[in-house]
């Protein structure tokens, strides 16, 4: 590229529109939630799985579908120096389903229990709660056609919001039927759409023919208002979708969940069969879906893999993150602050000391004075101060501050290294026997 053909400085330095940077405090945040899902993960026995962020783009065609809105208009799709059409994941499904299919994981004892937590790409329009890189947590289980794991599922990830404390919200289901009854269903739909074809928007007008269930995606008004008189799958279900469904339904009650059954709720992907969920909360802003997820039954025979039915859900890390109430964890640890070459010596080494017993701690070896370091401390959030200068060494005993009580206390160095190394770190009183004058 010639220099003058360059964008100009300033778009270089701006993060891509629809992505953004997690900067350190947020990304506190981040982990804790993420450590609280993984944990919750685990619980339940789901083990962490780790794919690449591209596959190859067919993957997502032939899995996400040919008529759903991300295949057509969202993937980020490109053709990479070996001539391969390659794409950034779009949602984390199909991606695990190769990788079953790929290392024969279903020679594994069944069920299989995965989730995942990572990036996911959507050239989607930019908006509070909808990005183009965005973040989720995925759970999926394979081998497991009972619905009562369509309720387990579910019951885990509505306490798993209430573990991380988001109020509001609301379990949304239904049933998006199987091959057997959905044809019928989709004709009927169709005549029904055809009656007003001309008012329906460009988009729905194609769904008609491709797949009209896609028309309750829509988020144009008219759309959703012809919609909104369209038939009900669930009352299309073929005997044994309904009986799935009406199990899942008691197994929910048996849990005590309440839910409200959402017939329109088809949800934006192709290979749906028999249960869809929502999670929504009234704290998320408009993008209220937090999570979503169903079954998808054919989809690993769909790409040559065995006949192993399957359910899962996806939670946008983000909207989750909007809608938690998360405390910002309390930063504990040690600043040492030191005065001349021999103190920053010893600080170097204690500091090694600690940090291989857990302590977090800090030491900078930027020249300041120890007044200006005590602030540094303070203005970091530190729980401890350590003050050595010349006299503390001299004398070999050290200071510590406490920021939460203000107090400054001297002790010897085994005593110091015990309070800081004891079990209850970091105490925010000390003990009396170090206490001092
Ligand atoms: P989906 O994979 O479309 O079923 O979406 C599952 C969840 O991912 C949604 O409920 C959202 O919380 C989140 N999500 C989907 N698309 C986006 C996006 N573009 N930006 C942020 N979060 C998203």
């Amino acid at each position: 590229m010639s220099p003058s053909a360059r964008p100009p400085a300033k778009v270089l330095l701006q993060a891509i529109k629809g992505t953004h940077d997690i900067l350190p405090a947020e990304a506190r945040l981040w982990q804790a939630a993420e450590a609280v899902a993984k944990d919750h993960f685990e619980l339940y026995g789901y083990r962490e799985i780790r794919t690449p962020v591209f596959e190859a783009t067919e993957l997502f065609e032939k899995g996400t579908g040919q008529t759903s809105d991300i295949v057509i208009k969202e993937m980020y799709t490109f053709v990479d120096k070996g001539g391969r059409s390659i794409t950034l994941r779009p949602e984390y499904t199909p991606s695990i389903a190769r990788a079953i299919i790929e290392h024969r994981l279903y020679l594994e004892p069944a069920p299989l229990r995965f989730y995942y937590i990572g990036p996911m790409f959507r050239y989607d329009k930019p908006q509070k709660g909808r990005y183009r890189q965005f973040h989720q947590a995925d759970v999926e289980v394979f081998g497991e056609a009972d619905p009562a794991i369509d309720a387990e599922v579910v019951e885990m990830a509505d306490s798993l919001l209430a573990k991380l404390k988001v109020e509001g919200v609301e379990i949304l289901i239904n049933s998006v039927g199987c091959p057997k009854c959905r044809p019928d269903y989709l004709n009927a739909l169709r005549r029904a759409a055809e009656t007003k074809r001309a008012e329906f928007c460009p988009d729905c007008q194609r769904k008609i023919e491709t797949n009209p269930l896609r028309i309750f995606d829509c988020k144009v008004e008219r759309c959703r208002e012809l919609a909104a008189r369209f038939p009900l799958i669930t009352d299309s279900l073929c005997r044994e979708c309904a009986d799935h469904f009406a199990g899942f339904r008691s197994h929910l009650e048996a849990y005590g969940l309440r839910y409200r059954v959402e017939p329109r709720l088809v949800r934006g992907i192709d290979y749906y069969t028999k249960t869809t969920f929502e999670v929504v909360t009234s704290h998320a802003g408009q993008q209220n879906a937090i999570l979503g997820g169903g079954r998808y039954d054919g989809l690993m025979r769909e790409y040559g893999g065995p006949d192993m039915c399957a359910i899962g859900f996806a939670m946008g890390i983000e909207r989750l993150l909007e809608a938690a109430r998360l405390e910002k964890k309390h930063n504990r640890f040690v600043y040492i602050a030191y005065l001349g070459e021999e103190a920053k010596v010893k600080a170097a080494w204690l500091a090694k000391i600690f940090r291989s017993k857990n302590i977090e701690c800090l030491l900078e070896f930027k020249k300041r004075g120890l007044k200006d370091q005590l602030s540094r401390a303070n203005k970091l959030g530190a729980s401890w101060a350590l003050i050595i200068g010349e006299n503390e060494i001299r004398n070999k005993r050290w200071k510590l501050k406490n920021f939460s009580t203000g107090r400054e206390h001297e002790a010897n160095e085994i005593d110091l290294m015990n309070l800081l190394l004891s079990e209850s770190w970091p105490p925010l009183v000390p003990k009396q026997n170090i206490e001092g004058p």
